[in-house]
């Protein structure tokens, strides 16, 4: 499979380059440039399929000729310890949890992913730089999928004010891991700035192999397609008509990599785009002029998001098939109040407790139903976050009381940075060369 960017100024280049570059020269986003069928795989999977050997299946035939089977099964088998789970609540609903993992967001099926696959990809390489801007939870993220990776350094710049949670100080590279967290007196910005002036300093960045990671990387969307064709695997023998996903939405990540399942062949009659108050994105998904608005604070605080950051992706797809995009995405707007009630009735008739993004989902999902009354209609709807992230919140809606599990206690320890720079370039170089 090969990429182009949004802005498709520059060549094709292969999976692994888009990988490595993260962000194309020309201001736009790496999309995938061909499409390809996968039908003839997860179309004959049965339920007992297990994730990594879906993963093991389709990945080395989207990325043939980069990844061959047995590497792919190792990328799978490394990356997955933790698997999506669907539970059917009725017949017109199933849950999709994909909180299991290691930070307890759907974001760690995209990041642990992308750390095995450039593991192996890089194997015979001297060593890499993975130099991201994070803060508190996508460096938690980060933390987890790329620790113990042979031959991945990880840096992460957090600006002024984030303490550096989630990540064990083992982990670190003064204890003998690959991980340095650096504290930037400076904002997210600065950050952001300094990777992309450590990456455009073509020698420095040559000679130590630096690349990026972030929520926009593609190596985190295309693995994000593998749980919906999953999902599918797991209900296709019960399904009694068409099938949705109901989707929180806040940069639209986890939509699109749903959109490329739909182009390998996925037999999905729609995607609802979940948002909450923040909803102006919705305007430019009924086909009308997207104005963005500034951003409002509500109790699912993932979507608080103005302008979606795949904003390109998402509208490539519209420049290729307006007439098709109009009728399978359909954007839904939920509100505080309704979050809270849909998480009370979450717990009162399923005896099930869901954070407030899959709330908003859920209640998307189920205005959806109401207004169709489409009674073969199944929808699954996908809960992204672990209810114990926003345990306040999910006590008030429904009197119970969540704890933090074990594996997701290391959230709320803070740890001290290995140093504390100013935001020069210099002053992160000078760093670096010293830790390498
Ligand atoms: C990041 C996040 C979202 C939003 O996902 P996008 O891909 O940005 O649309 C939803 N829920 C939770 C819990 C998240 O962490």
């Amino acid at each position: 499979m090969q990429f182009r960017s949004t802005k498709s100024k520059e060549p094709e280049v292969s999976f692994k380059d888009a990988v490595l570059r993260c962000l194309p020269s020309d201001g736009g986003l790496y999309v995938p440039s061909n499409v390809i069928d996968l039908r003839q795989f997860f179309l004959y999977m049965d339920e007992g399929t297990s994730y990594p050997e879906l993963v093991a299946t389709v990945a080395p035939v989207l990325l043939q000729g980069e990844l061959n089977p047995f590497s792919a099964a190792r990328v799978a088998e490394s990356s997955f310890d933790f698997e999506p789970e669907l539970t059917q609540l009725d017949e017109n609903f199933s849950i999709l949890n994909l909180y299991n993992g290691p930070t307890g967001t759907f974001k760690d099926f995209g990041a642990s992913f992308h750390a095995a696959v450039l593991e192996e990809l890089l194997k015979n390489y001297p060593g890499a730089i993975i130099l991201s801007a994070v803060r508190g939870d996508s460096g938690a993220c980060l933390g987890r999928a790329f620790y113990g990776r042979r031959g991945l350094t990880t840096v992460m710049l957090f600006p002024s004010g984030q303490p550096i949670r989630g990540i064990d100080p083992a982990f670190f590279i003064h204890n003998g891991g690959n991980i340095i967290p650096i504290q930037i007196r400076g904002s997210l910005d600065d950050c952001q700035r300094l990777v992309k002036e450590t990456i455009n300093d073509r020698p420095f960045a040559e000679r130590h192999c630096i690349t990026s990671a972030n929520a926009i990387n593609p190596g985190r969307l295309l693995p994000q397609a593998f749980y919906y064709l999953y999902a599918f695997v797991k209900i296709k023998k019960r399904l009694p008509g068409g099938l949705f996903f109901s989707i929180p939405s806040g940069n639209f990540g986890n939509l699109i990599s749903g959109l490329y399942a739909w182009k390998f062949g996925l037999p999905v009659n729609g995607f609802i785009a979940a948002m909450n108050a923040n909803n102006p994105f919705g305007d430019f998904i009924r086909g009308r002029e997207f104005k963005p608005r500034p951003v409002v604070a509500t109790n699912s605080p993932a979507l608080d998001v103005s302008v979606p950051s795949n904003f390109a992706r998402f509208s490539s797809f519209y420049d290729e098939a307006p007439a098709v995009m109009r009728n399978i995405v359909f954007p839904a707007s939920i509100n505080d109040t309704a979050t809270l009630k849909a998480m009370e009735f979450a717990w009162k008739k399923y005896g099930m407790l869901l954070d407030p993004h899959g709330a908003v989902a859920l209640a998307a999902a189920r205005d959806f139903f109401n207004q169709d009354k489409n009674s073969n209609e199944h929808i699954i709807v996908l809960t992204t976050g672990h209810p114990a992230r926003e345990a306040a919140t999910v006590e008030a809606a429904t009197g119970q009381k969540v704890s933090l599990p074990e594996r997701l206690a290391l959230l709320e320890k803070e740890e001290e940075p290995v140093a504390v720079i100013d935001p020069y370039l210099g002053a992160l170089e000078g760093l670096l060369t010293g830790c390498l």
